[in-house]
């Protein structure tokens, strides 16, 4: 063991969008405070946070029908839209802070307008879509938003899509211009630039081993340089666990009463990437469709144009697959070392509830590449198996918890454990994800320097003006937060600028 003995403030485990959003917000509002990160991997965002990895989607419920259910009477309950649009708007006006200020620059390298749109077919779905449009429309926070099932409107927005479809079949779609594509990769990289620049120590190939509380409530934690073999001890006060699929683990290894009866249950990703650029060039937009009976919430196929590397790119998905790793760079053995005897029951339950899942996931493990062409034939009925090849994302952690709605309950939002104390936190879980990653850091700050908070929040308000206000019930503020996001961020011109090209 090496004799690398360190005391320092705050210790973040992992260099994903989740610590580079803390980091950064912790950065602004207590410049002397010592940080230091430690990531196993060799650079920074190349779990789940990577471009590839996930879908890009800026979550702001534009588009995806999960967040908009039908109630018994028949009328469509918003209420999660509205709270995860207003989550994204927290996002914009930090990143927006973020370049108004120099600290990071060229917002397009990491963000642009796309339209959103949600698509459906038959008739019972079209009036599901019309009736969700007629709730939403009317909201200020999804100003702008249209509504079609008129065919030739539909081929002027999506022609790939409307291409060779019969005339009499009933298909419907929304379509919002204000919806973006993330990098959400390129931002982490920017985020730990800056942090770099700033002072914070930032260790790569430095794996966690454990985590255990110190006799003076701070967390010494047992850290392996996997360069040379070297094991060091670093304490910090405050250690915030943003492992990913690797926080639970960790979570696990502090002991707090906080940890138990958790358990994690992995779904993998797969996109199909399409390798023809003629194709490519014919859809500009995010469309998202209905999830398939006993599909998982993230698991609604879209189709979706993205912007990696300056270029645009086509994928569909994201197939849901198994692995037991917690982390694409995991290990086999990861969903077995996860049970522990205070989650055995809750796992266990959850096992027997969970059956149509399980069902889901064993079909979708042994889809063919044809069988996936067929579904991504529903979306695009010309679609050719040589211009599409597939990609494997991140691994998403679904949170198993014993909830009032009874034991081993799946979740599949984000969940923010932390300490009785707020000396540690942990964020598990992977939905609505990167997109709100700005409010659920927000929570950690609120939930464990409670007594800061005060003091802090002049400067929280100077970085996100909406902090601690509905942007729904202030339409001013919100029509301002619009105006100014989407100008620093350069998005206000661009949504003009491009349109569909003509179909080849
Ligand atoms: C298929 C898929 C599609 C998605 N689509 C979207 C989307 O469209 N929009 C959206 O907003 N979100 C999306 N998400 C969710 C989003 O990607 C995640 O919520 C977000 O990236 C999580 O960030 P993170 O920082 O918590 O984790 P990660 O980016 O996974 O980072 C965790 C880091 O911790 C490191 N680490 C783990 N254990 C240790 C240890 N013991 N020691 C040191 N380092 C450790 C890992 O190596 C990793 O670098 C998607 C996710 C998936 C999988």
């Amino acid at each position: 063991m090496s004799n690398r003995q360190t005391k320092t403030d705050v210790i973040l485990i992992g260099a994903g969008i989740m610590s580079a959003t803390l980091g950064s917000l912790l950065k602004e509002l207590v410049p002397d405070w010592k940080i230091k990160v430690f990531e196993k991997l060799a650079t920074s965002g190349e779990e789940s946070s990577n471009e590839w990895n996930n879908a890009g989607t800026g979550h702001a419920a534009l588009c995806e029908l999960n967040y908009t259910s039908e109630k018994q009477d028949g009328s469509i309950d918003i209420s999660k839209a509205i709270s995860i649009n207003e989550q994204f708007q927290v996002s914009m006006q930090f990143w927006s802070y973020l370049v108004k200020s120099n600290l990071i620059q060229n917002p397009e390298d990491f963000i642009m307008p796309l339209p959103h749109m949600s698509l459906v077919q038959g008739e019972t779905n079209v009036e599901f879509l019309k009736k969700r449009f007629q709730a939403l429309s009317n909201n200020p926070l999804f100003q702008g938003m249209e509504f079609s099932e008129d065919h030739d409107k539909l081929m002027d927005w999506i022609p790939l899509i409307m291409k060779d479809r019969p005339a009499n079949e009933p298909i419907a779609a929304t379509k919002i211009d204000t919806g973006t594509d993330v990098n959400f990769g390129a931002l982490t990289r920017m985020l730990f630039d800056h942090l770099k620049n700033n002072d914070v120590e930032i260790n790569y190939q430095h794996s966690v081993d454990n985590i255990k509380r110190t006799s003076d409530g701070s967390w010494e934690l047992k850290i392996r340089n996997l360069e040379t073999g070297n094991v060091e001890l670093h304490t910090a006060k405050f250690v915030f666990i943003g492992g990913g699929g690797g926080s639970l683990h960790l979570l696990q290894k502090t002991g707090i009463p906080e940890s138990k009866h958790i358990g994690g249950f992995p779904v993998s990703g797969i996109f199909m990437v399409c390798n023809n650029p003629e194709v490519v060039e014919q859809h500009h937009a995010k469309v998202y469709g209905k999830a398939k009976v006993g599909a998982p919430p993230m698991s609604v196929p879209h189709l979706d144009t993205r912007f990696i590397d300056n270029k645009k790119s086509l994928l569909f998905g994201p197939f849901a697959g198994f692995s037991p790793k917690f982390l694409k760079n995991g290990s086999m053995m990861d969903l077995i070392t996860s049970i522990k005897s205070d989650n055995l029951l809750t796992m266990l339950a959850a096992g027997a509830k969970e059956m149509a899942l399980t069902k889901y996931l064993i079909q979708q493990v042994m889809l063919s590449k044809e069988q996936r062409m067929e579904e991504l034939r529903e979306f695009i009925p010309t679609a050719k198996s040589e211009d599409w090849d597939l990609v494997v994302a991140g691994q998403r952690v679904q949170v198993i918890k014993d909830t009032p709605s009874g034991k081993g309950t799946l979740q599949f939002g984000t969940e923010v454990i932390t300490a009785a104390d707020g000396s540690v936190a942990a964020l598990l879980g992977a939905s609505p994800g990167a997109s709100t990653a700005v409010h659920v850091m927000l929570e950690v700050i609120k939930k464990c320097f409670p007594g800061q908070l005060k003091e802090w929040e002049p400067k929280i308000k100077e970085m996100i003006p909406s902090f601690g206000e509905s942007l729904l019930k202030n339409p001013a503020l919100l029509q301002e937060v619009k105006t100014s996001t989407s100008e620093v961020l350069g998005l206000a011109g661009k949504q003009q600028e491009e349109k569909v090209p003509e179909l080849v």
